[in-house]
């Protein structure tokens, strides 16, 4: 990468201490207050026109130049995690038990960065949207600024988003078409079995029995039914019972976590496991409620924005650095739901390959890099000058 492709260079000292002032006070989901409050301050600084309270703790920053048709929307997410930071350096946690484990400190500060340099120098003509969600851990953000009429207000024809990946070297992007991310799904399988003696068992029906059975045959989900080209995950990961000692449980709970990479899948998922507990609650005369509910969708890349978003990554990094058939991960990210809205694309910069860099998103020992902050806001400056061109005079 060369110096000279970096648009926000100057920013470097600056975004820096933004960043590590917003790492120093994490906040959780929805309560972004102060996050929120520094990030609107400093945009209308920078002259943008900045709409507070958009879904919540969301801030929505506009930059109008020229007459051009075109807009786009570049979004980035505020909130941190329950996480007590293990991290001993200077800008570590000043908020015990909440950390910026997965960067979005430095998400933020990448877009303030692009959206000072385009206020002064940019060099492009439309509306550039500035999108701050709160609450992407929960899922719940972005659909709350859906709902508060994000889009309607602030129409975009595509939306774009960045995450950092650590293990991916500084200066390294990667994106794909189509599914870049999993959806993830909640559910909540109650069995209301007949409790009993230990010693009587006849007399009763054993939910631990039926639950174990549901738990075997959930199994055959994925192994199964799925066509085995679709990845999907079924994971139950707590079961619960009011059973005792000598006391045979009338009651157990089963509780899991499900992944998918279409929507399809998602939904074949649900069918099954409902048709499975409704198969062996028959066979054992109990009753079973099921809930499943789908909290982030499959994150899908269009096609327009992934190509056009890939090129961007290679003008600043080079051909060779950019990746833009990665394989999917099957984590979830809120962007999904913005992307389900609009055209977009979702991308991954690399966050480095050492030390806290490279720890795995929401390790307690984490942090974001900023060596990344120059490029990561160098990109969002050049997708605006790419995808909203300046009037040739
Ligand atoms: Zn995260
Ligand atoms: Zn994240």
């Amino acid at each position: 990468m060369s110096g000279d492709m970096l648009k926000t260079q100057d920013l470097r000292q600056e975004m820096s201490s933004w960043r590590r002032d917003f790492h120093r006070h994490p906040e959780l989901g929805f309560e972004e207050h102060r996050t929120s409050a520094r990030v609107a301050e400093l945009l209308e600084g920078f002259g943008l026109e900045v709409h507070r309270g958009v879904g919540g703790t969301g801030v929505v920053g506009v930059l109008q130049r020229g007459n051009g048709p075109a807009s786009i929307g570049l979004r980035a997410d505020m909130d941190a995690l329950p996480i007590v930071e293990q991290n001993q350096f200077g800008h570590r946690s000043r908020h015990d038990g909440v950390m910026h484990a997965c960067g979005h400190d430095g998400h933020t500060t990448m877009l303030l960065g692009a959206a000072k340099h385009l206020a002064e120098n940019g060099e492009f003509s439309g509306r550039a949207v500035f999108i701050f969600q709160p609450a992407e851990e929960h899922g719940k953000g972005g659909p709350a600024m859906i709902a508060d009429g994000l889009f309607e207000q602030f129409p975009v024809d595509a939306v774009y988003g960045m995450h950092n990946m650590p293990g991916m070297a500084v200066g390294t992007f990667a994106t794909r078409a189509g599914a870049m991310m999993a959806s993830e799904a909640l559910f909540e399988i109650e069995i209301a079995g007949r409790g009993g003696h230990a010693a009587m068992p006849h007399h009763g029906v054993d939910a631990i029995v039926v639950g174990a059975q549901i738990v075997n045959a959930l199994q055959t989900i994925v192994s199964r039914k799925l066509d085995p080209g679709n990845n999907g995950v079924v994971s139950v990961t707590e079961f619960i019972t009011d059973g005792q000692r000598n006391v045979l449980p009338g009651r157990a709970t089963l509780k899991g976590d499900a992944r998918a990479l279409n929507r399809q899948v998602n939904g074949e998922i649900e069918r099954k496991m409902r048709q499975i507990v409704a198969g062996i609650c028959a066979a054992h005369d109990v009753t079973a409620t099921v809930s499943y509910e789908t909290v982030f969708e499959v994150t899908m890349n269009a096609a327009g924005p992934t190509d056009r978003a890939a090129n961007n990554a290679r003008v600043l990094v080079g051909q060779g650095n950019v990746d833009a058939d990665c394989a999917p991960v099957l984590g979830s990210e809120d962007f999904a739901h913005m992307a389900l809205a609009r055209p977009g694309c979702f991308i991954f910069a690399g966050n480095g390959t050492e030390g806290a860099h490279a720890r795995p998103l929401h390790s307690a020992n984490y942090d974001f890099n900023d060596a990344l902050l120059t490029l990561g806001s160098s990109y969002w400056v050049r997708l605006v000058e790419q995808e909203l061109p300046a009037e040739s005079l």
